[in-house]
């Protein structure tokens, strides 16, 4: 039983990890292994990716990159939040 819910914890450490533009498959591999918990503690301690998390953003199709600054926005947005300029 508390197999199941190694597995289960290990699961959401990946997809933790992978929200953060980490491997989710090796923070699962990890959290296996190891215990979840401590996949869990490593996958809270590490600092994003953002170059991947923009990628992801991006490709999700939820964000954009301003053209007059390369922060990213929204899809939706009419005006950068960061530089103010119009998008179109
Ligand atoms: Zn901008």
């Amino acid at each position: 039983m508390i197999f199941v819910f190694w597995l289960i914890f290990a699961i959401l450490v990946g997809f933790y990890a992978s929200s953060k533009g980490r491997s989710g498959i090796g923070f699962f591999i990890i959290a296996i292994v190891l215990s979840p918990l401590i996949g869990f503690i490593i996958a809270l301690m590490i600092s994003p990716v953002n170059a991947q998390m923009e990628m992801n953003a991006i490709e999700s199709g939820e964000m954009k990159k301003c053209p007059s600054c390369a922060e990213l926005v929204k899809v939706e947005a009419k005006l950068c939040k960061h530089c103010r300029s119009e998008l179109a």
